[in-house]
């Protein structure tokens, strides 16, 4: 994109936490200790991940959410406001805490996560109704599963009746009804989350299409079922490929999938065709597997850029 370009609403509604991380020669057992290297703290939650990273791949960004009226929350708007997303949409939860998450990351980029939602768990449906112009103005919703789900169904409802795109990111994975599914415009869960929505184990490649199928028939326009360094099953009921992803070394797989997000709905508010979007966002989310942390492994438009090139 060149800077003559108008940017596209982004609304993207979800959670925001403090991810503290620490980086183990393994992944510890249940009863292990395992002594790990340095620690390091960043803000992270998928929502507020998926925000920053729809930013920096060249969204206007609205970011719905709660923080708690303490230093993380603080610290998290912050670097939203660094990041120009629009933050009044934002409530400073005086009841509850920030989210937290606590990140173990093995050699390979492997993680393993615990989160603590804390105020994300309170994101109700008046909030999501108190921004419905937002909502109803923006060129793509983008949503995530770490918030209630009948916030989700409202905002879904809200986005569909307006005839703003949905892209639905099914993470943390969890099963969810048809009311939201068929709200959706864009669904985009990893294997595990695509075997929870739909029974159906992913062993084969026909599986993909099986499962991709049980989904459009909800419905919904295309399903994306990210494959890891495999790169991304596009499907539609036209069209079922797997778009690759690009080759780099991996050094910590935390947020690739929200950068995936986040870059994702850029491109489809772009009006970019799908399989473009899909090629744009691979390239988003192999440069944040290159980087350890979760928002500060964020690429910006001009490396994402540079890498499709
Ligand atoms: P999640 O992180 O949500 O589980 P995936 O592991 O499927 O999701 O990764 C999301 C996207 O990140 C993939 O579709 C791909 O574009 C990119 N990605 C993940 N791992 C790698 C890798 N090792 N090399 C390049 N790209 C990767």
């Amino acid at each position: 994109m060149t800077a003559s370009v108008t940017k596209k609403k982004i609304v993207v509604i979800g959670s925001s936490n403090t991810d503290m991380v620490i980086r183990t020669p393994r992944i510890p057992r249940p009863g292990e200790t395992v002594l790990g290297g340095e620690f390091f703290m960043a803000p992270g939650g998928k929502g507020a991940n998926q925000a920053v990273a729809a930013a920096r791949a060249g969204g206007e960004v609205h970011f719905i959410a709660r923080v708690g009226d303490d230093v993380f929350g603080q610290q998290s708007l912050d670097g939203f406001v660094s990041d120009g997303i629009h933050v009044d949409l934002i409530v400073r939860d005086k009841d509850a805490p920030s989210g937290v998450a606590l990140i173990i990351v093995g050699p390979d980029g492997e993680n393993c996560i615990a989160v603590a939602s804390g105020s994300n768990s309170r994101l109700g449906v008046a909030d999501v109704r108190l921004a419905k112009p937002v909502i109803t103005s923006a060129d793509i919703v983008l949503m995530q599963l770490e918030s209630p789900l009948e916030t989700v169904r409202e905002a879904a409802e809200i986005a569909a009746s307006a005839g703003v795109p949905v892209v639905l990111n099914p993470a943390p994975a969890r099963a969810l009804s048809d009311d939201i599914l068929r709200r959706v415009s864009y669904l985009t869960p990893n294997e595990t989350e695509a075997e929870i929505l739909t029974g159906i184990t992913l062993i084969k490649k026909s599986d993909l299409a099986k499962a991709a199928d049980a989904l459009l028939a909800k419905g919904i326009k295309a399903v994306l079922i990210t494959l890891g360094s495999k790169g991304v099953y596009v499907a539609t009921r036209e069209k079922k490929e797997v778009m690759p992803a690009f080759k780099v070394i991996p050094v910590d797989t935390t947020a690739a999938g929200d950068a995936f997000n986040g870059a994702l709905a850029v491109a489809l508010a772009e009006g970019r065709p799908l399989l473009e979007a899909a090629r744009f966002a691979n390239a988003a989310a192999a440069l944040a597997t290159t980087k350890m942390g979760a928002q500060p492994s964020l690429a910006g438009r001009d490396d994402i850029e540079k890498l499709l090139a």
